[in-house]
């Protein structure tokens, strides 16, 4: 079954190909800068990847450009948008509604528009990439993957905010969590990796990219997750500046006469490794400066690898122990010298970082060494691959449901 896998932000629109039985990633690409005259279309695998410099007003004229370069020319990987089966689409805000991926329809599409406050990038994003399916793709089915379904398990306890409790009652406001698709699929290999039940095991699991987060996964139930209401919280990221005291928000907005978007913004795209180090919010050139003697980079890297310890040390207590470690994103996969950061000084917590094995580069692997008490994964992760998978599943189960009604009716004539 060929489920077209979609990510839609707000200028962009990702997607892959996926013949999830056999798992094989047919297609996949992504077009860039859409509505802006710089728009550009990046289609194929690997080294077989080209860029066709193409002008996309905006999401559905993206997709006209994605289903041609499906069907057509040297691009071609199907022959008809017949052979697409279904559309499964990546969401970043479910709120309470979604704890599990849906099919799509009209109250699921209004759901996702009434969410769109608490992530008003990215919701309003995946909404226009739905739009563009059924313009394109009518009558396919699709379903919606949420980023925060995975964590609609946190107790109340780790879930809400010691803030006036009719704010809750009022706005919703709580800790949703965000990269769900993530931790669940790393979780999933990990517990695969170490050919034990997901069920038998405690796991702390952390995506490291331009955006970080943490989770807290107690016998395969997620107990807490280091992302809040938006995917601001928590970690110290590339440009977002995870947990920091709430008070310093009104100081800046009165100090700095900002507004609240304005400090807003310089949260989210003015903090972080950027913010510290002055230089980048990519870790590998702060590392190179860093590693050249600058000191506010060198700054931010200890502030980033001691953010990640510090939670470390926090979901070992709520889970009251914890078996395995699992890294992945940009730098949980590739950066050796993070995750030796990371780990120093954690030998009293049981993990004992193999320093050859953590030189070692791509795949599942296990990088802590043979005796050591509690095991570091490094997992790659897939979130495209766990969309087509549930887009996948969610189909099955309409089909059984449509054979069980059918066979009961039939049993009743
Ligand atoms: P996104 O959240 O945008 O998907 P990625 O998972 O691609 O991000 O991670 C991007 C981050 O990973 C960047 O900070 C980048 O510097 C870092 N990264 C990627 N490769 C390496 C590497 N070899 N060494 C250090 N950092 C790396």
């Amino acid at each position: 079954m060929n489920i077209l896998v979609i990510n839609a932000g707000s200028s962009s629109l990702k997607y892959q190909l996926i013949e999830v039985e056999t798992h094989e990633v047919l297609a996949k690409g992504i077009c860039e800068r859409v509505g802006s005259a710089q728009s550009f279309h990046k289609h194929g695998i690997d080294e077989n990847e080209r860029v066709i410099d193409a002008a996309m007003a905006d999401h559905t004229e993206a997709m006209a450009l994605v289903l041609e370069a499906l069907t057509s020319g040297p691009t071609k990987v199907i022959d008809s948008l017949e052979e697409i089966d279904a559309i499964g689409h990546r969401i970043v805000q479910g709120g309470k509604y979604f704890p599990r991926s849906v099919l799509i329809d009209d109250e699921v599409i209004q759901k996702i528009d009434e969410l769109a406050e608490l992530a008003p990038l990215h919701n309003k994003a995946a909404l226009m990439g739905i739009e563009a399916c059924q313009t394109k793709l009518p009558g396919k089915p699709m379903v919606a993957v949420f980023d925060t379904s995975f964590f609609q398990t946190m107790p109340p306890k780790a879930y809400m905010y010691p803030v006036p409790y009719e704010l809750y009652e009022k706005y919703d406001i709580r800790k949703y969590g965000a990269h769900g698709t993530s931790h669940r699929y790393i979780a999933e290999r990990a517990a695969a990796f170490m050919d034990e039940p997901l069920g038998d095991l405690k796991l702390i699991t952390c995506h490291l990219g331009n955006g970080c987060s943490m989770s807290a996964i107690d016998h395969g139930v997620a107990v807490d997750t280091s992302m809040g209401l938006t995917p601001l919280d928590g970690l110290m990221m590339g440009t977002r500046c995870g947990a920091i005291d709430p008070a310093i928000v009104p100081f800046l907005m009165e100090h700095e006469d900002l507004t609240p978007a304005e400090v807003n913004d310089l949260m989210n795209k003015k903090s972080g490794l950027l913010g510290i180090s002055g230089i980048s919010n990519d870790l590998r050139s702060v590392r190179e400066a860093s590693e050249a003697g600058d000191e506010r980079a060198q700054l931010a890297y200890d502030m980033y690898s001691n953010s990640v310890k510090k939670y470390i040390g926090q979901y070992i207590a709520v889970m009251g122990g914890v078996d395995a470690v699992v890294l992945t994103a940009g730098v949980g996969e590739n950066c050796e010298k993070m995750r030796r950061m990371i780990f120093s000084g954690l030998q009293p917590l049981g993990m004992v970082l193999d320093l050859e094995k953590n030189k070692a580069r791509g795949g599942e692997r296990e990088i802590s060494t043979d005796d050591s008490p509690v095991r570091i994964l490094v997992i790659p992760t897939n979130e495209e691959f766990m969309i087509a998978r549930d887009t996948f599943y969610i189909l099955q189960e309409r089909q059984l449901a449509e054979e069980l009604d059918l066979s009961t009716r039939t049993n009743l004539t």
